[in-house]
């Protein structure tokens, strides 16, 4: 690619990053890294009921846990380009001037219809089996009934809206990067639509093009949601005398399970970022999950970081089908990020067991080394994310649940137990502290074995009982090994006395 590349992530502060707006950025991110153009942030907030507090800055502070910087936004602006928030661009009347411009041209007008009116309208075009669409108020009236039909509306105190006057039968045509030819025409728009609200403010048809184009956007990437949004953007950039930039629109993201779109009021599914930063997933883990949600690249690989993702990027590897949520994939590549990254995500593991209750802040750092132990032979391979560890690690390692009646009965109270119990004992007791590793404690119960000519869960039980009380559980010797010799012989101690 020659030009300079210019993308931007968009959003609209109206809650927490979802997982598909942070596929937009993600790519959009990619898209600039990978041929060194550049990567603006915008925030769309002119929807100013949908606006939530603290939104922009989760929305951005999400981003950063992911891995994805920006070159420029409200936080890094270029003063070619600022200001990046459409309230602000607003106050500094960028969109009147355009506003005004398409009202001059007769382009667009201003349209007093109250919602009572276009209620009932909508209402007998349903019952008439029609698409809702708008109906032009001033049909057939010349520009000066219009200007007198408007004055009494004003006089009325009416709000006005202003809205875009339709091309008639005019296809919107364009090659997307992900979809290919896309053609779509005006008279599936629906009618003269809103550019700018009665409070106004513009509306995200009409402000997002202003902007991509005083911002040089040279590529949009985004959701497949958007499509039927591109036709009404184009015939702003038309009206106005601009090109466009180059849309590309990213498949739908579906469940798995059910093949159906991927809801955020679908709570069953967990699709924000922030839910699974909660959970302990791995930011790269996440980075990588979503950078093959639509996209592949060549090869039957999965696991990539950033960096290769940088590199790999191919704006012709979009996929067409629908792109499935798979979270049981992202549990598999999450596991996958934290047994490469094990050192790296230790802290976070310890962190757990501390959040749990299960030891204090200050323990765990003294005694990280232990702890980080206890995380591996408790399972930390085995899980998905980090706040699976503490249950993981509760029993044995931090409390003992009492032996259950008939555990006891079954495996100490019987002749073989009771060998079982004495040799053992007799035999742990001896083993030097120095010596009280995980191999040789293997060895030591394999000797009883021979001696005593008893094996499998005869032989096992009964120790495992008098040492974790459990029959079950991760590898004794380990177990054994890690929290030492005194706990050991102490929880024998308090079980057979
Ligand atoms: N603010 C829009 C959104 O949140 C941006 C869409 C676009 O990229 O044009 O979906």
């Amino acid at each position: 690619m020659t030009e300079k590349i210019r993308v931007r992530y968009a959003p609209s502060p109206t809650g927490h990053l979802h997982i598909g707006n942070a596929r937009t950025a993600i790519f959009n991110w990619l898209f600039a890294r990978h041929y060194n153009g550049q990567f603006v942030i915008r925030i769309e907030d002119t929807d100013l009921a949908r606006n939530v507090a603290g939104g922009e800055k989760s929305q951005l502070d999400n981003l950063q846990w992911l891995g994805v910087d920006w070159d420029e936004g409200p936080d890094k602006p270029d003063p070619k380009y600022a200001p990046y928030r459409q309230t602000e661009r607003a106050k500094e009347g960028i969109y009147q001037r355009y506003i005004d411009e398409l009202l001059a041209q007769g382009k667009a007008y201003k349209s007093y219809k109250t919602e009572a009116t276009l209620k009932a309208e909508r209402e007998a075009q349903a019952a008439a089996h029609q698409a809702p669409h708008y109906v032009y108020e001033y049909a057939g009236m010349s520009a000066e009934q219009i200007k007198e039909a408007q004055a009494k509306d004003e006089a009325a105190g009416l709000k006005p809206v202003v809205r875009f006057r339709v091309p008639e039968d005019h296809d919107y045509q364009w090659q997307d990067l992900v979809k290919g030819e896309v053609k779509i025409n005006s008279k599936e728009i629906g009618g003269d639509w809103v550019i700018q609200k009665a409070d106004g403010m513009p509306t995200y048809n009409f402000a997002v093009v202003i902007d991509d184009h005083l911002m040089d956007i040279t590529h949009v990437l985004r959701g497949d949601d958007h499509v039927s949004n591109t036709p009404k953007q184009l015939m702003i950039y038309d009206a106005l005398g601009w090109t466009a930039p180059k849309f590309g629109h990213m498949a739908l993201i579906i469940k798995a399970e059910t093949g159906k779109k991927l809801s955020k009021r679908d709570e069953d599914t967990l699709q924000f970022i922030e839910q699974y930063r909660e959970l302990g997933y791995l930011p790269e883990a996440m980075f990588n999950f979503i950078g093959l949600l639509g996209w592949s690249p060549v090869g039957e690989k999965e696991i990539f970081d950033r960096k290769q993702f940088i590199e790999l990027f191919d704006e012709k590897r979009f996929t067409k089908a629908n792109a499935k949520f798979d979270a049981k994939k992202l549990a598999w590549i999450n596991n996958q990020w934290m047994r490469s990254e094990k050192d790296k995500v230790m802290p976070q593991l310890i962190g757990e067991l501390v959040k749990a209750g299960l030891v204090s802040q200050k323990e765990a750092e003294e005694k990280a080394d232990h702890f980080a132990k206890i995380v591996e032979v408790a399972g930390v391979d085995g899980i998905k994310a980090t706040s699976e560890i503490a249950p993981l690690a509760k029993y044995p390692f931090f409390q003992l649940h009492p032996i259950s009646g008939q555990d006891k009965e079954k495996w100490l109270d019987t002749d073989d137990g009771q060998k079982v119990i004495a040799a053992f004992k007799e035999q742990i007791e001896k083993l030097p502290e120095n010596d009280f590793t995980a191999e040789a404690i293997m060895k030591l119960i394999r000797t009883l074995q021979a001696d005593l000519s008893i094996k499998g869960r005869p032989l096992w039980n009964p120790i495992r009982l008098i040492t974790t009380h459990e029959v079950q559980g991760p590898n004794l010797p380990e177990i054994l090994a890690v929290m030492g010799k005194s706990w050991t012989l102490n929880n024998i101690k308090k079980t057979i006395g």
